[in-house]
């Protein structure tokens, strides 16, 4: 952070030297006069198609990209020197959860500090109620990012079953929820997003989740899943998802793609092999993915069979799917000081053994929710194996996204896309720099539906970054979630920069992203 800070006004007095300098010899080219625009000059373009890298300069005008390639600045026209950086298109988060503090973080610097310039929220089954009140107070509050959203199966079934969810639904209510839907997908919604391992996602017949795809589908709308399990019905899970997509011929996303759990662990060209399966029989299913071995949620998804006082599925849970050292308590609203302590020390505090600690953590939390209406909890647990990441995030089909908040307790909310150029590309060579731009942007545009968005070309939305190859990397961790990346230097959103030399500028030229008909 400081290093930026220091660099910033340093890099403001050489852009606006090259203005003059630069200005200098256009006068004498006598180029014709232009209308308000920025050119970025001394820039490596990675265009976010895959395309190899090459040397050209991007002139923006308003909120578009203009013109790419050997181009002379022209008089009044505001130059910007790239100073040899990579300029990429903006970063498509394609599952994000900021959509729940953007309204109080309007400047996103969680995302806008990693290169993102589009968050897509409405994630897990979970979405703003209803779409349209929350576009339109995001329309006035202005943002720095553009927003997208899913419509979540879990708010839609809550919102026609209240507390009676435990159960399949009836018929009239499977009514009910198409309705909603249909009204969700008509104030912008980009399709269906369903949580399927939370409530009250889990109790949902297959076939009602197929019906609610049905709606969706020919209104160009698309399916994104966190699937009914990820760890111990993990298969079965993931032929439900190809299911959904054959059967409402709708494209299916899997979010978060992970393998978490110990014994199916070096499972990861199974599953891929599972999906191009898929693919060749017609099926559009893609995934994202974020660069991290321990994922964020709750204590109580750990027992799908909401099982939560039976000590043999505490074990199992324990043994198969996160230790207690790796068990990291995010937040615990019945004794706060557990928030960043793993189960294990807390087992220690308390005297008693993991499992038996774990049961009664979460006996605390329900207890502390029924009183105040309240979540009570979130954890950290460490899953995931290394090469699964790695052979995951290489698959073709397969997009970068954080999962993350923009002021949560996972790390993922301000690491994640620098973390992946800097670990995954820099580091261990995972991918080419090209590739992982291109997961970043246009793989990820296309895998929710967005056009004219995460490719630098004419006419394409002048969302950017320019960043650091050879420096950029995460600094957030676990103790610190939201210690600033580095090697990150721009972001423009629809043209306007929104971060510059380690700050967000302030401005706010984000948009609401409305899914928009099928061409
Ligand atoms: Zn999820």
């Amino acid at each position: 952070m400081a290093i930026f800070r220091r660099a910033g006004p340093g890099r403001a007095r050489l852009a606006s030297q090259t203005v003059l300098s630069l200005l200098a010899v256009s006068a004498v080219a006598a180029p014709p006069p232009s209308a308000s625009s920025t050119l970025i000059v001394n820039a490596v373009v990675i265009d976010g198609t895959g395309a190899a890298r090459r040397s050209a300069c991007v002139r923006v005008r308003g909120d578009r990209i203009a013109e790419v390639g050997r181009l002379s600045p022209v008089p009044g026209e505001a130059v910007v020197d790239g100073k040899g950086l990579v300029l990429a298109p903006g970063f498509v988060d394609t599952h994000s959860h900021g959509d729940h503090g953007i309204l109080d973080h309007p400047d996103a610097l969680g995302a806008v500090s990693q290169g993102i310039s589009t968050i897509v929220g409405g994630q897990d089954g979970g979405s703003p109620w209803p779409l349209s009140d929350f576009f339109g107070k995001l329309e006035r509050a202005h943002a720095a990012v553009n927003v997208a959203a899913y419509a979540g199966h879990g708010r839609i079934r809550r919102t026609v079953m209240g507390d009676d969810f435990r159960r399949p639904a009836r018929p009239e209510e499977l009514a009910r929820m198409k309705e909603l839907l249909a009204q969700e997908l008509r104030a912008g919604a980009l399709g269906l997003s369903t949580g399927l391992e939370y409530d009250p996602g889990i109790f949902s017949a297959p076939s009602e989740v197929v019906e609610l795809a049905r709606v969706a589908a020919p209104a160009g709308g698309r399916y994104i899943s966190h699937v009914r399990s990820e760890d111990r019905n993990f298969w079965a899970a993931i032929d439900e998802t190809i299911a959904i997509g054959r059967e409402a011929k709708i494209p299916v996303q899997v979010s978060h793609l992970k393998l978490a759990m110990r014994s199916l662990w070096g499972q990861a060209d199974r599953l891929i092999a599972t999906f191009e399966r898929a693919r060749a029989e017609g099926v559009d299913i893609t995934a994202d993915i974020y660069p991290y071995l321990y994922w964020q949620s709750t204590l109580t998804v750990l027992f799908p069979e909401r099982n939560f006082e039976d000590r043999p599925t505490a074990e199992l849970v324990l043994r198969e799917i996160s230790t207690p050292e790796d068990l990291l308590l995010g937040t615990f609203a019945p004794e706060p000081s557990y928030a960043g302590q793993t189960l294990a020390e807390i087992a220690k505090g308390r005297g008693t053994d993991a499992p038996a600690t774990l049961m009664a953590l979460i006996r605390e939390a329900l207890e502390y929710e029924r009183r105040t209406g309240q979540d009570a909890e979130s954890v950290i647990g460490t899953s995931m194996s290394e090469p699964d990441l790695e052979r995951l995030m290489a698959w073709k089909h397969a997009n970068i996204c954080t999962d993350g908040e923009l002021d949560g307790r996972h790390p993922r909310g301000f690491g994640t896309y620098p973390r992946v150029l800097g670990r995954y590309v820099r580091e261990r060579k995972v991918l080419t720099l090209e590739e992982a731009i291109r997961k970043m942007t246009s793989l990820a545009a296309a895998n929710v539906g967005l056009r004219d968005r995460g490719m630098i070309r004419p006419g394409a939305f002048a969302d950017l970054v320019l960043l650091d190859p050879a420096t950029v990397i995460d600094r957030a961790t676990t103790q610190e979630p939201r210690a600033p990346s580095v090697g990150i230097a721009k972001v423009w959103v629809n043209g306007g920069l929104v971060y510059d030399a380690g700050s967000a500028t302030g401005n706010r030229p984000g948009r609401v992203l409305r899914r928009e008909p099928q061409s």
